[in-house]
């Protein structure tokens, strides 16, 4: 098949059929769970600063109603098109199951690279595509609530929710209309880097089993283990960053305009510096320079982390991919061919629909504090620090012991909003993992974790259906 002709809505249909013959599930309700439920394509017109007519391409998908609201990214690139938003779409129906999140899966997109428009073109894209999803019943707290994805971010979440707020005065849970804004308007501390703090969890989880790490010749853990990451944004870096703290080796990091090795080691932080000072990623003081960006994903290393786009391995690169695991951060980075090739190489693929699941996880938890008017920890951080203050009190006259200012710092500590949202996420992630690796166990003839991860969010979505009596 062409490049041209790939159809990721197609490939996940693909995927989900392989899923299915694994499940006892009636053929027409099957159906209805893949089917995607409502496309909204719009098209509309920009006045750029020059004075120039523009017409915007835009999307927005909701693949599944089963649980409302829908939820699921805005995409600001020249790739969108109807196919891929609802691909996307119907990803976070199934990526939302699998990690217990209430939400059906939507997905949106505008067809234009960011970096053509100034910021004020964007503001005013963005408040009229908001505009245009509230004219058509497309958006809100209860209804879909869009999030940020590729080439979007707090700033355009920012401009959605103000858009929204002003269209409907009266509505008190106006916020919860979109997730991922900046604290200041509603936003939840942990949001910016879940995605990636979620990726971490998921593959940190899969490396602690003894029976994946034997298969691969590999130890447990994640201290030491050589990590190549595609991408640099907002999921990549902070991936980048939480396999960095836990003791791992980026030994390479790849970004369009090139990619750059160090076997010792990169530091994720000094190579973003860099990128932003000489405006590449290439040349960085005692790397090695790649010739093509893509070599990355060619690289010998335990972890191979897509964080960019879709379809980066496909028929073509797959077979020389060198890795033996890979961690699906970005949604679709493999082709069904793709799947096929690393299969048969015996390389262990973690999937995106859950994989990535952090940032929805969070979003669900910005969404529940927008709804609660309340910030996490307000009620409880100071009684808990009180009640622990006071248990290290009793046990130092007990024992006659005084405990050391790090433990005492640690022990007292009442939990922030962040502390209470990454724990949600980590359980959440763990959790899942489980979840997925048993149902493959428990299922010889099921062939890889994507299609276990299929069946968990077949099994899911379709026992929400029996239970609303629409499929008794
Ligand atoms: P982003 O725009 O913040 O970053 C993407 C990065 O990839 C950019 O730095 C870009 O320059 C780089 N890139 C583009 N093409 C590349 C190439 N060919 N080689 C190397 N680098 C390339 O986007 P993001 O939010 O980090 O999203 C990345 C992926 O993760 C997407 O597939 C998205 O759907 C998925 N995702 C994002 C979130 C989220 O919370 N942001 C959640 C789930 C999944």
């Amino acid at each position: 098949m062409s490049q041209t002709d790939y159809s990721f809505f197609g490939a996940v249909e693909q995927s989900f059929n392989k899923a299915a013959q694994f499940t006892k599930w009636d053929k027409g309700l099957l159906e209805q769970i893949s089917a995607c439920n409502a496309v909204l394509r719009l098209r509309f017109p920009l006045k750029r600063e020059d004075g120039t007519i523009e017409v915007i391409e835009a999307y927005r998908v909701q693949h599944s109603h089963h649980k409302t609201p829908c939820k699921g990214g805005i995409r600001f690139s020249t790739e969108v098109n109807q196919d891929e938003v609802m691909a996307l779409a119907a990803l976070m129906t199934y990526k939302c199951a699998i990690v217990d999140v209430p939400f059906g899966g939507g997905k949106g997109g505008i067809k234009i690279n960011p970096k053509d428009y100034t910021p004020y073109e964007l503001e005013k894209i963005t408040r009229r595509y908001t505009s245009e999803l509230v004219k058509k019943n497309f958006i809100g707290p209860a209804i879909d609530v869009p999030a940020p994805d590729y080439g979007t971010g707090e700033r355009e979440m920012s401009w959605i929710v103000d858009t929204y707020a002003a269209m409907n005065p009266d509505n008190i849970d106006a916020a919860g209309c979109v997730t991922g804004k900046p604290v200041s308007q509603g936003g939840v501390n942990g949001r910016r880097g879940a995605t990636g703090l979620g990726v971490f969890y998921g593959l940190r989880e899969v490396c602690n089993m003894p029976e994946e790490m034997g298969k691969r010749g590999m130890t447990t853990g994640v201290e030491g283990k050589r990590i190549v990451i595609q991408g640099l944004g907002n999921v990549g870096y902070h991936t980048a960053k939480y396999f960095q703290a836990a003791g791992s080796k980026l030994i390479a990091l790849a970004e369009y305009e090139g990619a750059i090795m160090n076997e010792d080691g990169l530091d994720v932080d000094a190579v973003v510096s860099h990128r932003k000072s000489t405006g590449s990623i290439l040349n960085f003081p005692g790397a090695k320079n790649l010739a093509k960006s893509g070599d990355a994903l060619e690289l010998e290393c335990d972890i191979l982390i897509p964080a960019a786009l879709e379809n980066v391995i496909n028929g073509e690169n797959a077979p020389r991919v060198n890795a033996k695991i890979v961690g699906e951060a970005a949604n679709g980075p493999l082709t069904p061919e793709a799947d096929e090739i690393l299969l048969s190489k015996g390389i262990l693929v973690v999937p995106d629909m859950y994989l990535n699941a952090g940032g929805v996880t969070v979003s669900y938890f910005e969404w529940l504090k927008n709804l609660s008017h309340v910030r996490y920890g307000r009620m409880e951080k100071r009684f808990q620090e009180n009640l622990h203050g006071k248990i290290l009190e009793e046990m130092e006259n007990l024992t006659g012991k005084k405990v050391n200012d790090d433990d005492r710092k640690f022990i007292k500590h009442g939990p922030d909003e962040v502390d209470l949202v990454n724990s949600g996420l980590e359980e959440t992630m763990i959790n899942a993992t489980r979840q997925i690796m048993e149902e493959w166990k428990g299922n010889p003839m099921i062939p890889d974790m994507r299609t276990a991860a299929y069946v968990v969010a077949i099994n899911k979505v379709a026992s929400t259906y029996t239970q609303l009596g629409i499929f008794p």
